[in-house]
């Protein structure tokens, strides 16, 4: 009956999407049966490396340097390790951990110049129902409209950027934050925007209206995969180099 309840009210997000396209197993472990699972490091450094860049912008244009980036750090972290204790065993050197973090800041501001510019919305939630039995959300880093009425989508990766040819399958999650953005707003943003803090590139697309429509196709084409998955309980595993960061590899089908 529960099964029957997710497949009635099914709720997407990128990450939940990737999540079952990388592999379905990994999404069951996940999303169905909701395993809890420890903190990851890098994913807890990307937290307080976005929340610096989020803060960053409540201070005066001028005052949006790497300075003040820097100075916000220690208070964010002390505030993260607060809301979760159980990061503080993970992070065995603290000076090493906020000295990476610090790293990454210094590539943004090789990147971007926050004192140019006023971000229309930040940590903005993006909602849509795509069809009765369908919701799909997410939320993005930043949102930019200028005066002109254009838009850009942002989002900051504290990894490095896509090989050549990935590019695409990297810009997925922007690409559904523009479908959301035209379902809500009826405009179609004008440029996706991945800042990667990891290795100081920048991977840009412009989604025109055929996109979104190839990117709603993939979307309905998915969602259907896995309400039959739930329907048929039935989740394939997908052995890759990702299972070697996979904290189910202990008790996944596939490596036991
Ligand atoms: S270990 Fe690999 S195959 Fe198994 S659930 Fe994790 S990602 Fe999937």
């Amino acid at each position: 009956m529960a099964y029957l309840e997710q497949v009635a009210n099914l709720r997407l997000s990128p990450s939940r999407v990737s999540e079952f396209t990388n592999c379905p197993q990994l999404y069951k472990y996940r999303t169905i049966d909701k395993l809890p699972e420890p903190p990851s490091v890098d994913a807890e450094r990307g937290t307080l490396v976005h929340t610096v860049l989020h803060d960053l912008f409540e201070s005066p244009a001028e005052l949006r340097n790497l300075e003040t980036a820097v100075e916000l750090l220690p208070s964010r972290w002390q505030a993260q390790l607060a809301a979760k204790p159980d990061l503080a065993p993970l992070v065995s050197n603290e000076k090493e951990w906020i000295d990476r973090a610090n790293a990454l800041l210094a590539t943004y501001f090789k990147l971007e110049k926050p004192e140019t510019f006023e971000p229309t919305f930040r940590e903005l939630h993006l909602e849509f129902d795509l069809n009765s039995d369908l919701y799909l959300h997410g939320y993005v880093d930043r949102l930019d409209v200028a005066p002109t009425g254009e838009v850009r989508i942002v989002d900051y990766k504290t990894g490095k950027s896509p090989k050549p040819g990935w590019e695409a399958k990297a810009l997925f999650q922007l690409q559904v934050y523009a479908l959301l953005y035209y379902k809500t707003n009826n405009v179609l943003p004008r440029l996706l925007l991945l800042i990667y803090l990891g290795d100081g590139a920048l991977v840009r697309s412009t989604p025109t209206m055929a996109d979104l429509a190839a990117t709603e196709a993939t979307l309905m084409r998915i969602a259907s995969e896995i309400k039959l998955a739930i329907e048929k309980d039935v989740w394939p595993t997908k052995p890759s180099r990702l299972c070697d960061w996979c904290f189910f590899k202990a008790i996944c089908p596939a490596h036991t």
